[in-house]
């Protein structure tokens, strides 16, 4: 198996080489052309599994070979539960997106809304955020989420844990119904079936 066969672009191809990867790991080998065919995936897998990339390189294609919606709406938004997570994600968005044009900010609690506010109206194809800032942004009406083409739910499990449900179901419902959703998650626990069940349209399940 290798990232060609998984009908990544060679412009990802080339930041994969760069960055020293040289084959999938399981996750990414069966998430990929999965997401690239625009199904939802509901994706059992643990941190270390390789499971950032297996969202954000189909992503990354998808927000480069689509046409870009002309306004500075974001059309992808990352939902993960710590500040820490969503640094980590925007650095590897960065690193495979290198010869892509597309843009990415973060969104996280702990910092002043200043500098975030100025990102999104400079415009942001992907937003990776976590969840309380994400709503304190919604309410004061900074953020536009009406553009959002594919919403990804990573550390599902740890999000729930950590309370964020009443979040996420604010910031679902305002989303467009027509996206794709792709929820990873370590466990598949009654409540994030029950997540599954109400916010995505038959998902493909992964698990490694
Ligand atoms: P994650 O599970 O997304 O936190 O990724 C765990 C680590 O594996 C990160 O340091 C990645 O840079 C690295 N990684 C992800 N995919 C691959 C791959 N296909 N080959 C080698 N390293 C990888």
């Amino acid at each position: 198996m290798s990232f060609e066969s998984l009908g990544l672009a060679p412009a990802l191809l080339r930041a994969l080489a760069d960055q020293g990867y040289t084959k999938p790991t399981p996750v990414q080998a069966g998430a990929i052309p999965v997401v690239l065919e625009g199904h939802d995936l509901l994706a059992a897998a643990q941190t270390g599994t390789g499971k950032t990339a297996a969202f954000s390189l189909p992503l990354l294609q998808r927000m480069s070979s689509t046409a870009p919606s002309g306004t500075r709406r974001p059309r992808a938004l990352v939902l993960t539960p710590t500040r820490e997570l969503a640094a980590q994600i925007h650095g590897n968005i960065r690193d495979y997106g290198k010869y892509l044009k597309v843009s990415s900010a973060t969104i996280f609690g702990g910092v002043s809304m200043g500098p975030q506010i100025q990102a999104l109206r400079r415009g942001a194809d992907i937003i990776i955020a976590t969840p309380g800032r994400l709503v304190d942004h919604m309410q004061q009406r900074t953020i536009d989420l009406s553009g959002v083409e594919v919403l990804v739910l990573d550390e599902a499990d740890r999000m729930l844990d950590m309370g964020f449900l009443p979040s996420l179901k604010r910031i679902i419902s305002a989303l467009p119904k027509q996206r794709q959703t792709l929820l990873f998650s370590a466990t598949f626990a009654p409540e994030i079936k029950s997540l599954a069940m109400q916010f995505m349209h038959s998902p493909r399940e992964v698990s490694v």
